[in-house]
């Protein structure tokens, strides 16, 4: 066991940021600089990057770092609002990375008083160890014994270890193989590793540090302090009112996000074959309506409805059982239906979890790979449909062969190699389930976000438009990706937005009573806005230019069926989504 630092003083009631360097083993304890106070999340991973990380740096190499930041929301409990945000520089896009979660990381980080953890460098001697935080502050411990284990059996021995009051940030055989698809998986409420900050190969920058777990002890830690307590629960109480009542939010109650596989058929833009397609026909058998049913009539395990994080009350997650009632994976959600079903071909709702189950183990992102398999069934190495096929493709992964690696640098770099034009990618990273020919506005969203290609960067699906209209999505993407920057940097839930939008002031609210500030009502937008400001000045600096911001040119000419529609949204108004 090597302590790195203990501070009998540390005291976790004052926030501060914690550093560890892996070099020189120091901890230190810092004050938060003026500049990071009204920050958090994501806000806080781009400013962060912007002062201390070199854009151009190698993104498995020592200079860059790994940070993790809840957002300023987190640690009250809040309906969907203890989202913790990690960052560094993409090994996938090269470009600026900020992937959320949600778990107890981000609630038991700010119990312990830490604004920001902020890894550093990499070890001399290569060993592998577990970060492990409680209120006395750092040590590392050795991981030799974790190594080669999957993230299920993984955390059940950290949790033998450390006891069950833990929250863990860990990395599957992915992260430790370093490819460019690995994400961080995070313990559930329910101490399952199932809740993943799945984009943009995190996962691999923690690799790099040799890291395979972060685990923070919640037996001693604090409810942050709040300035004004009664402003704070009035606004919150206003907040959970109006997010129970929102209609948008009563459909994830039900089904949760395969509610959307229907809905984004219905409009042509469920990826169908390697994007081949924008309806899948057998759509019923994936549906939330389908799913919702099984695991009912199958009871045992399975759970229609589960809350990822305590205090959660929409509730989107599930738990999906085998025949006999036995859980396969827990949840399954829209996007790996949409990946590694449709665009697979595959209509097996079995099959799909079954490889869910796979991919959270190995802690990949399950939209990379699914989007890099369709590639590879486009250039011939697997069938549509063949789910058995598409298990032994990801076993490759495990078993680190070439073949293996390839995949698990993602759809771009598959597509380099096998010969394939059709890559649904922008910055290369792989596109979510939403095709941008049939949803222009989220095509906007993929082309334009320094992110890469991300549906949580700004979805326009539930839009009152239509969607195959080039007039005005990028408005409207503009709109939507200010208001989820700054959702993201508050550690809300992509969720919450039906009830914050129909309960107006309650950000502004939570946030002059928590921190005693005096911020007007569009803090959301100044904090998105903000916050995508220095994402793009880091890209900018890392290489990227307005060529970056483009679909893939085959988007352009190849019409999607049934809509016969192209992506034609003019490089004019992508090149002025960030002029406001
Ligand atoms: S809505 Fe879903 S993803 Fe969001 S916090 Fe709740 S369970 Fe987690």
């Amino acid at each position: 066991m090597e302590k790195l630092m203990t501070e009998t003083s540390l005291n976790i009631g004052i926030p501060k940021i914690w550093r560890v360097n892996l070099k020189n083993k120091s901890v230190s304890y810092e004050n938060i600089p003026k500049s990071w106070e009204r920050l958090g999340g994501r806000g806080l991973v781009a400013k962060f990057l912007v002062d201390e990380v070199v854009p151009t740096c190698e993104p498995l190499g020592p200079m860059n770092k790994l940070i993790l930041a809840p957002g300023l929301l987190v640690g009250h409990m809040i309906s969907s609002c203890d989202r913790i945000s990690f960052g560094g520089k993409s090994p996938l896009t090269g470009g600026v990375k900020e992937a959320n979660a949600g778990g107890t990381t981000g609630l038991y980080m700010t119990h312990l008083g830490i604004k920001a953890l902020i890894i550093e460098d990499q070890s001399i001697n290569n060993d592998w160890s577990v970060l492990f935080i409680d209120s006395n502050g750092i040590k590392l411990d050795p991981a030799e014994e974790l190594i080669g284990l999957g993230v299920y059996d993984c955390s059940k021995k950290l949790l033998d270890k450390y006891g069950s009051k833990i929250a863990v940030a860990l990395i599957g055989r992915s992260g430790e193989f370093q490819l460019s698809s690995a994400g961080i998986q995070n313990l559930d409420k329910e101490n399952i590793p199932s809740r993943i900050a799945a984009r943009g190969g995190l996962g691999a920058v923690m690799g790099s540090k040799k890291i395979k777990a972060i685990v923070i002890d919640g037996r001693i830690g604090q409810k942050p302090s709040i300035a004004h307590p009664e402003e704070f629960r009035q606004a919150q109480k206003i907040f959970t009112k109006a997010l129970m009542e929102a209609p948008q939010t009563a459909v994830y109650r039900d089904y949760g996000t395969a509610a959307m596989s229907r809905m984004a058929n219905g409009f042509g833009g469920l990826p169908t074959n390697n994007f081949s397609q924008g309806q899948f026909n057998n759509i019923e058998t994936i549906s939330g309506e389908y799913m919702r049913n099984t695991i009912l009539e199958r009871g045992g395990e399975g759970e229609p409805t589960h809350a990822c994080m305590p205090g959660c009350t929409i509730r989107c997650s599930n738990n999906y059982p085998d025949r006999n009632g036995n859980s396969i994976v827990s949840p399954i959600e829209y996007e790996t239906i949409g990946l590694m079903g449709s665009n697979l071909g595959i209509s097996d709702l079995d099959t799909v979890a079954k490889i869910n189950y796979i991919v959270n183990d190995l802690g990949l992102d399950s939209i990379e790979i699914g989007a890099a398999l369709g590639v590879a069934a486009k250039a011939g190495i697997m069938d549509f449909g063949d789910g058995n096929r598409a298990m032994q493709l990801i076993d490759e992964i495990r078993s680190n062969t070439p073949l293996g690696r390839l995949l698990g640098s993602g759809a771009t770099i598959t597509g380099k190699v096998l010969g394939v034009e059709q890559v649904p990618a922008v910055k290369g990273q792989a596109m979510s389930a939403y095709e941008p020919r049939a949803i222009k506005g989220t095509g906007v969203t993929y082309a334009t976000s320094p992110q890469g290609a991300d549906h949580t960067s700004g979805l326009t699906i539930r839009a009152k438009i239509n969607h195959l209209d080039p007039k005005g999505q990028a408005d409207l993407s503009r709109t939507v990706q200010i208001n989820m920057a700054g959702y993201d940097t508050l550690g809300a839930c992509i969720f919450t937005g039906p009830g914050f939008t129909s309960a107006p002031g309650t950000i502004r609210d939570m946030l002059n009573a928590r921190y005693d500030w005096n911020v007007s009502n569009d803090i959301l937008q100044e904090l998105g806005r903000t916050s995508l400001k220095w994402e793009h000045e880091f890209n900018l600096k890392a290489g990227f230019s307005k060529a970056d911001d483009r679909l893939p040119e085959w988007m352009t000419r190849v019409p999607l069926s049934p809509n016969n529609s192209v992506f034609d949204v003019s490089e004019e108004d992508l090149d002025g989504v960030y002029n406001w």
